[in-house]
């Protein structure tokens, strides 16, 4: 099947209330885990990729690795930019084939998050290309900061309102208490916040960093509007611990059966969070 974009995606998820897994890659194993565990599922899926990914790997690796393994499924699937950090990485993405981009002027005063959101939009819907956007900053788990403070941060549900009406993006990052990296403690989501934000913007929203969020507050946030979730970090946790299973008890050397279990273990991960989300069999 070709990639298709995250708009037929989300729409779907949006009226059927589940959300789609959106898993970040940085290789070709990694890559693999997310098809294979999607195929598994019969579950629609978003790969996405980072600046940092892509500085990583090289644009045209990921999208070939991605478009090839597009190729030989039937489920759905969309080539995702994640934190698309100006505009000019958007557009490059763009041209490498990328189905969707993410714009993350999350860190500017407002106005400028909508000029720039409001360019970016602009010229991706020419294309075809949907575009998500962040309102309110994730803030670090790493970063000590008080609860006030930190809520300081929250997307506020007016002018989630007036933004997406100004830039016209296509869905909606929040933030509501998540955050990226490993949590201290339990997490603990605003729904109060996340309610007032879907009842004003009828678009879908998306939640990063939610690794680490339990599952039943995963549950909650996609009966109450988020359509796409990210996974980053619990796939390189498992990643690491599958790697480190192998190298430290045994002599293997072949980078076959040091990478091979880490994707079946990664692959489990995708399986586990697809079924949390409510995405089987919906592609
Ligand atoms: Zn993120």
């Amino acid at each position: 099947m070709v990639l298709v974009s995250n708009k037929e995606l989300l729409e779907k998820a949006n009226q059927e209330g589940y959300a789609v897994g959106a898993f970040n890659m940085n290789n070709m194993e990694i890559m693999q885990a997310i098809v294979e565990g999607a195929v598994e599922e019969d579950a629609p899926v978003i790969v996405a990729a980072t600046k940092g990914a892509i500085k990583y790997a090289g644009i045209d690796y990921i999208a070939k690795l991605v478009h090839t393994a597009a190729s030989k499924v039937d489920i759905p699937m969309s080539l995702h930019l994640d934190h698309g950090p100006d505009f000019e990485t958007v557009m490059k993405c763009i041209r490498a084939g990328f189905t969707s981009v993410m714009i993350d002027g999350s860190f500017l005063p407002f106005e400028e998050n909508v000029a720039l959101t409001k360019k970016v939009v602009e010229v991706a819907h020419t294309v075809g290309v949907p575009v998500e956007a962040e309102l309110g900053r994730l803030v670090g788990v790493e970063d000590e900061i008080s609860v006030t403070e930190r809520e300081a941060f929250f997307t506020d549900p007016k002018e989630a309102q007036k933004f997406v009406e100004e830039t016209n993006c296509d869905f909606l990052a929040v933030s509501i208490g998540n955050a990226h990296g490993i949590y201290k403690g339990e997490p603990k989501l605003d729904f109060d916040r996340l309610k007032e934000i879907d009842e004003v913007v009828h678009i879908p929203l998306v939640l990063h960093g939610a690794s680490g969020i339990p599952d039943d507050d995963i549950r909650r946030a996609t009966r109450l509007g988020i359509n796409k979730i990210n996974i980053d970090t619990e796939l390189r946790l498992a990643f690491r611990d599958a790697v480190r299973e192998v190298v430290c008890k045994s002599d293997v050397y072949d980078p076959r059966k040091i990478l091979g279990p880490a994707r079946d273990a990664m692959k489990e991960v995708v399986k586990t969070k697809i079924r949390l989300f409510g995405s089987s069999k919906k592609a």
